[in-house]
């Protein structure tokens, strides 16, 4: 078991510390806000073309990911003006998912 103080991002090649906000996924901030983004981006191109959506990725989308950007804009050491521009930029993205769900009828996919 490693310390707490230690989590680092676990993408290949990238050796920088985790946010305590992102030690369960084990990702740096720019991993984190990377990996947002392919996902909201997907989600909404789903919701574009009327595809169903998988209630996990919806899940991820509007809770975790929500409160991990909310979680790391209260506790983020000085993010970089870039890096607060994209959780800015990320946080709206959510928003619009959010409202996109909310006001059509997006299909989510239930495991059977
Ligand atoms: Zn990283």
């Amino acid at each position: 078991m490693k310390g707490a103080a230690s989590v680092h991002c676990a993408r290949p090649g990238c050796a920088k510390p985790a946010p305590p906000a992102l030690s369960r996924v084990e990702l740096c901030l720019d991993h984190f806000l990377d990996e947002a983004f392919v996902r909201t981006d997907q989600a909404l191109a789903r919701c574009r073309e009327g595809s169903p959506l998988t209630k996990d990725s919806l899940e991820w989308l509007l809770s975790d990911a929500l409160a991990t950007v909310k979680n790391l804009e209260e506790s983020a050491d000085e993010p970089k003006p870039e890096q607060r521009d994209r959780m800015l930029e990320l946080l709206l993205i959510l928003a619009n998912l959010h409202e996109y769900v909310a006001h059509h009828s997006v299909r989510v996919e239930h495991p059977a």
